[in-house]
């Protein structure tokens, strides 16, 4: 996307808006009524909110009773782990919305090692499981879809079976695969998932938890009893709009991602032939189409960003913070990466209005600066 001549190129940090997005949400504007009142305005204000959940639940391949929207995928991750659980199992490559809610908790927390490939090892746990055989307390599990800084996708189907057969809920984070990877809830079989908007085009501040049937997970907010008594306050109506239109262009675009693997390919291979110590991590995996984590060892990924943005180009750190400041990255760590490959690592990330063009002047660029 260029906007006064600068190329995006960080969309798993954030999609630029849909057109569809912004048209559902500007159409929303006007609306008058509280979604919960019966009367017209009222209504009118619900069927958006419904035709929403149908698109969301769409994406997901679930019905739309299933879909309990939330502020975004961090207070869906968050809500989880408000289950109850006495142990959590979970990668060690998670997002902090997932690692945070449990370090904060008393939950006790088992970790699932990750391989140099940046892959959740779950073939490791049949040990651990058959030890926990004829025991009560309640157990979770959590692994994302797909990893936001190396694109990593993770045996989330695999350790859910493992989970049904030991009886432990299980919890996946799909913020980053949603619109890039085919999802279906029941083909999983993992009992919550979270969804964010605006990584797959749509506002910022709306996701989702997606809750199977008969999964019992506690309301996450007491009140006015909106989210069928699950998650109360005054639903962010233009918000869900936005989310809501930004699905069904989500899911029309599930057809052309080898248009995004095309581009991601030709940045690496641009990338390697101009800087050829370049590293693409996690290049051992399985990865989603549209994420690059590129190293120029022994350079500092902030010089990289720096003197990229300076030409025009935003591309992120894996492990930019929400401050903007560049901290270590777990993730690359916990792949046991050596120290000036992790502090020259960079993410590049496309999408729905990424061009070709867009990919030839970054190399052009990155021929002037780093060769
Ligand atoms: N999980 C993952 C994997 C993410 O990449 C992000 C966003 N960086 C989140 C959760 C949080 O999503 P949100 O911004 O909607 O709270």
């Amino acid at each position: 996307m260029t906007s006064s001549n600068r190329i995006y190129l960080d969309y798993n940090a954030s999609a630029p808006l849909r057109n569809e997005a912004r048209a559902a949400m500007m159409s929303t504007l006007d609306i008058i009524g509280n979604p919960s009142s019966v009367h017209t305005f009222g209504r009118k204000a619900r069927c958006i909110i419904e035709e929403a959940r149908e698109s969301v639940a769409t994406l997901v391949g679930v019905k739309p009773a299933n879909v309990f929207f939330t502020s975004g995928a961090t207070e869906a991750n968050n809500w989880f782990f408000r289950g109850g659980w006495e142990t959590a199992l979970v990668s060690s490559i998670e997002h902090d919305s997932v690692l945070e809610p449990i370090k904060r908790s008393r939950i006790n927390i088992k970790h699932i090692l990750t391989s140099s490939a940046g892959v959740a090892q779950v073939e490791e746990l049949s040990e651990m499981l058959l030890s926990r055989n004829g025991c009560n307390l309640p157990m979770c599990a959590s692994l994302q879809m797909a990893n936001n800084e190396t694109g990593a996708i993770q045996p989330v189907a695999k350790l859910a079976s493992f989970c049904r057969y030991y009886g432990i809920a299980m919890h996946s984070d799909a913020a980053q695969a949603a619109g890039r990877v085919k999802i279906k809830l029941d083909e999983l079989g993992v009992d919550t998932l979270s969804l964010s908007s605006h990584k797959i085009g749509g506002p910022s501040g709306v996701g989702a938890l997606v809750i199977r049937d008969g999964f019992d997970l506690p309301a996450l907010m007491l009140g006015g009893g909106q989210e069928h008594r699950k998650r109360s306050g005054t639903e962010n109506v233009i918000g869900i709009a936005g989310f809501g239109a930004a699905a069904n262009s989500a899911v029309r675009d599930l057809k052309e991602v080898s248009r995004f693997r095309l581009m991601r390919d030709r940045i690496e291979h641009n990338i390697k032939s101009i800087t050829p110590e370049a590293v693409i991590i996690a290049s051992d995996a399985d990865r989603l189409v549209n994420t690059s984590c590129i190293s120029l060892p022994g350079k500092s990924a902030e010089t990289l960003l720096i003197k990229l943005d300076l030409k025009g180009f935003a591309v992120s750190s894996g492990a930019a913070c929400s401050s903007g400041k560049v901290n270590s990255s777990h993730v690359l760590s916990a792949m046991g990466l050596t120290s000036d490959i992790i502090r020259g690592a960079i993410r590049i990330s496309v999408g729905w209005n990424s061009s070709e063009a867009e990919i030839s002047s970054l190399a052009e660029v990155w021929s002037k600066l780093f060769s």
